[in-house]
């Protein structure tokens, strides 16, 4: 048996890391220099990396293991279903039964009449499922001219051409170009971009860009609009509470077709099982994974109202699938995952004891001299490092301020991710009271680190 423990010295890994692993979104000979950190284990909200120090994981992942690390039953499900039946695909009139019961289960905990599912292997590809789902929908409705699809700047939708043209990260645009009928609105980040406009105000004007923006290109050629509930990667940018009812009365207004990326959102993320309910969407299409399995198998999909289903269905065989469509294995993890958090109430855990208490000790890292804000739902948080809170001000790109503070955090063995001046966490939906005080007094640890190292570098901050 090939049994892959931390079975050579850190450096040694490192360099063979180095010499034949190449790493997404990574400068690879930035890394190589200093070399990866190696995590070896993983259990509840913790990891150990291969020099043994103990790291609170405040990003899931990456916003993906919900349930925490090391769940024995996951395991255990496995092994069962690769011993009974490894793989079987489901393209040619056969099914197998974790597709089916999976697809159930979604369906049984999706709002709405969002009751079918198609499968795919990662967010990615379910969001390009999407974009090929939309435009065949419009095609069998007999409108093929109704193919272009709307999204915002600053969106994350994966990294394939379809998911990285959904998203409007012009650096993702710029490696391989974007695909065509695909156009961006703004996004309502207030803090960043909302000028003198109050949160309300603002957050109805980036709505309204939708409009603006269907009637610049003709309503009769907009095929759907895609959006996350609250965009992760682009920095936990919470839309102000005007946004999400207004995005929705222009979707109905011109019958467009609406897709929520519930990637992140998804399973318990917010507090309630769907972002969607968060914020009261009431999309025709979402997008899932991540949370979906809590990343012990890569599985995504797409779940489809029940007319959309039903027309392309009505259009006879749609040519679009993967050979992991479904996989039973990744499935029957999946399933489990739901289980888990069905039966150990993990979303009320969320809404009523994790939420409420993060909240309280989030807000308070206002009072930080480096922080500006510090929004939160649910367990996906951000804060804003600025120079000059009244003025909502941003540091130069010279300060590097979100790597400094994202260094300093790695040093205190806190996961937190930074965007831009933006720091955001995401931990594991089973947080206790006492895991999240050690994740702000590491936090606060690091910023305190971070402050006193912009002014010993002369940089100006307050
Ligand atoms: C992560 C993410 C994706 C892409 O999922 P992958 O599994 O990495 O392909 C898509 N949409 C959102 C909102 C995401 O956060």
């Amino acid at each position: 048996m090939t049994i892959l423990t931390n079975h050579l010295p850190t450096a040694e890994l490192q360099a063979l890391d180095a010499a034949h692993h190449m790493h997404p979104f990574t400068d690879a000979n930035g890394l190589a220099a200093k070399g990866a950190r190696i995590m070896t284990r993983g259990k509840g909200v913790w990891l150990t990396d291969s020099e043994g120090q103990e790291v609170l994981d405040g990003m899931a992942g990456l916003w993906c293991v919900n349930i925490g690390y090391g769940r024995r039953e996951m395991a255990e499900v496995a092994a069962r279903q690769m011993e009974e039946l490894s793989y079987y695909n489901t393209f040619f009139q056969t099914s197998h039964v974790p597709a089916i019961a999976l697809a159930a289960k979604i369906a049984e905990l999706a709002p709405g009449d969002l009751n079918h599912v198609f499968f795919a292997g990662s967010g990615s590809e379910a969001n390009d499922t999407n974009l090929r789902l939309v435009r065949r929908y419009w095609q069998v409705k007999g409108k093929p001219w109704r193919n272009i699809v709307i999204a915002r700047w600053n969106g994350y939708h994966g990294s394939t051409m379809g998911g990285g043209s959904l998203g409007g990260m012009k650096p993702i645009h710029a490696h391989g170009g974007k695909i065509d009928g695909i156009a961006h609105i703004d996004q309502p980040y207030w803090w960043g971009e909302g000028g003198e406009m109050t949160e309300a105000e603002f957050g109805l004007a980036r709505a309204r860009q939708l409009e603006e923006k269907i009637l610049e290109l003709g309503p009769d050629n907009v095929a759907a609009f895609i959006g996350e509930p609250v965009q992760g990667a682009g920095g936990v940018i919470i839309p102000p509470e005007t946004y999400w009812p207004e995005i929705q009365r222009i979707c109905d207004a011109y019958g467009i077709l609406l897709i929520a990326d519930e990637v992140i959102t998804g399973f318990g993320r917010t507090g309630n099982w769907f972002g969607s309910e968060t914020f009261g969407i009431r999309p025709h299409i979402m997008t899932i994974a991540k949370g979906l399995s809590s990343g012990y198998q890569p599985i995504g999909g797409s779940i489809v109202c029940d007319e959309v289903a039903a027309t392309i269905a009505e259009g006879g065989e749609f040519f679009h699938g993967y050979t992991y469509s479904g996989h039973p294995v990744a499935a029957a993890v999946a399933l489990e995952n739901l289980r888990i958090l069905q039966e150990e109430h993990i979303v009320e855990h969320v809404r009523d004891v994790a939420h409420p208490y993060l909240k309280q000790r989030w807000d308070a890292l206002t009072d930080h001299p480096l922080v500006g804000e510090a929004k939160l739902v649910g367990l996906m948080g951000s804060i804003a490092l600025t120079p000059d809170k009244a003025r909502r001000a941003k540091f130069s790109d010279e300060a590097n301020v979100g790597y400094r503070c994202r260094e300093r955090c790695f040093a205190n063995n806190l996961i937190m991710r930074a965007v831009g001046d933006r720091m955001i966490i995401a931990p594991p939906l089973v947080i206790t009271p006492a895991e999240i005080d050690v994740l702000i007094e590491r936090a606060v640890l690091s910023l305190d680190e971070c402050y006193a190292g912009l002014k010993a570098d002369g940089i100006k901050v307050g």
